[in-house]
């Protein structure tokens, strides 16, 4: 590996800081101290700094020369509303409150890229330092668009990255195209007619209703979208009924659908629409049919994902650089590659052995209440980032 020697001896000091930002968890649009602390470093380092976008937002820009090139990293900063079941000495001071996705490590190695870039300045042009709040659900990348995020720093691209325990520190994973879902919600009221349980004649009983419409949904996977696209359809929750011997009078059906683009979402949507109406109504029943679209597929720009993949190379070898096998978990980096060209990458964590005793069961995954970020990718990732603000602005357009 190629590390930057500047940052190895700094690595510590910000595990330091990634440890104190670990044991005060916030979430989505709370990221007040985090967003403090992160100012402060900045700001300690000679850094300008932006702050509210998107409420916790924080933008640093350094800049060099006189280029009017640009380019944006991203770190998310938000924590999980979950408990944390480490007992380590940084562990969560606040229960019901964790980073269990390692934002704390993408907040850490965006703070050592900035304070190796505004010390050493190998670069012409303006690197944006992007510290997003509210990734996990609260669309915190779309709240700082909508504040004008790329109107005050205008941009060419912009990357981001997480975590991935299970790949193994020194390696990457990058994918053109399609690499994160779009994630949706839908909730679904079917409303009949209660009465006994002895007498169903006498009613109109929505929980064969519901069944029916479970099974229905799944052939709009296996018979409606083309055998090669993706999609999903979760129903999660199924709510109705009190007492054994009611035939209830409404049923309420919730979940989950995942797509890779807006053409199987589009149509997903429509099905499942028309298959609940019609289903409802074939059994005299009514429904309700609520929709929400939360974040877009994550789709990386196929010359962004080149020019990542090759400063990647660099760091680790290409060997080391891994094909992204796509995922239908979300992510809300996907609203700046709408608005941007660029792309997101995943960097290894490693299996679990970085965690220190006190740590709960393991190895996990992201979202795991034994979950801890790898210090170890600290100098890693910040080398990998300062090399793509330095080779992007010395790139040709
Ligand atoms: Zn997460
Ligand atoms: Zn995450």
């Amino acid at each position: 590996m190629r590390l930057i020697e500047s940052i190895l001896a700094d690595a510590a000091a910000i595990a330091a800081v990634r440890r104190d930002i670990h044991a005060h968890p916030e979430l989505c649009f709370e990221e007040q101290r985090t967003a403090d602390v992160i100012a402060k470093q900045l700001s300690d380092w000679g850094i300008p700094i932006h702050r509210g976008l998107a409420k916790t937002g924080v933008v640093g820009i350094v800049k060099n020369g006189s280029s009017d090139r640009a380019v944006g990293l991203r770190a998310d900063i938000d924590a999980l509303p979950m408990t944390e079941s480490n007992t380590f000495a940084h562990a969560s001071r606040h229960r019901g409150k964790m980073h269990a996705c390692g934002h704390d490590g993408h907040t850490a190695m965006l703070l050592a890229a900035a304070k190796h870039l505004s010390k050493h300045r190998n670069f012409d042009g303006t690197v944006y330092l992007v510290f997003q709040p509210a990734e996990e659900g609260g669309g915190g990348a779309r709240e700082m668009m909508r504040d004008g995020l790329f109107e005050k720093f205008p941009m060419e691209a912009i990357f981001g990255a997480h975590n991935w325990p299970g790949m193994r520190v020194g390696q990457f994973a990058i994918k053109s195209g399609p690499c994160f879902a779009s994630s949706n919600e839908f909730k679904i009221t079917i409303h009949g007619k209660g009465g006994h349980a002895a007498m169903p004649h006498n009613s109109i009983d929505p929980v064969p209703v519901a069944c029916q419409m479970v099974q229905a949904f799944q052939t709009i996977i296996s018979r409606n979208i083309r055998p090669i696209d993706a999609g999903v359809i979760s129903v999660t929750m199924i709510h109705t009924g009190e007492v054994t011997n009611v035939v209830p009078d409404r049923c309420v059906m919730e979940g989950t659908v995942r797509t890779f683009t807006l053409d199987v979402l589009d149509m997903i949507e429509r099905r499942m629409k028309e298959v609940a109406t019609h289903t409802a109504a074939a059994f005299g029943a009514q429904c309700d049919f609520e929709f929400v679209r939360n974040y877009p597929p994550t789709i990386n720009h196929p010359s962004e994902t080149e020019f990542a993949r090759r400063v990647m190379a660099e760091v680790v070898g290409a060997e080391n650089v891994m094909e992204f096998e796509p995922t239908m978990g979300a992510e809300d980096f996907s609203y700046f590659l709408q608005g941007k060209p660029g792309a997101y990458f995943l960097i290894g964590n490693g299996d679990g052995s970085h965690r220190q005793g006190g740590h709960g069961m393991g190895p996990c995954m992201l979202h795991n209440a034994s979950y801890d970020f790898n210090d170890e990718l600290i100098p890693l990732g910040a080398t990998v980032w300062v090399r793509m603000a330095e080779q992007w602005l010395a790139s040709k357009r």
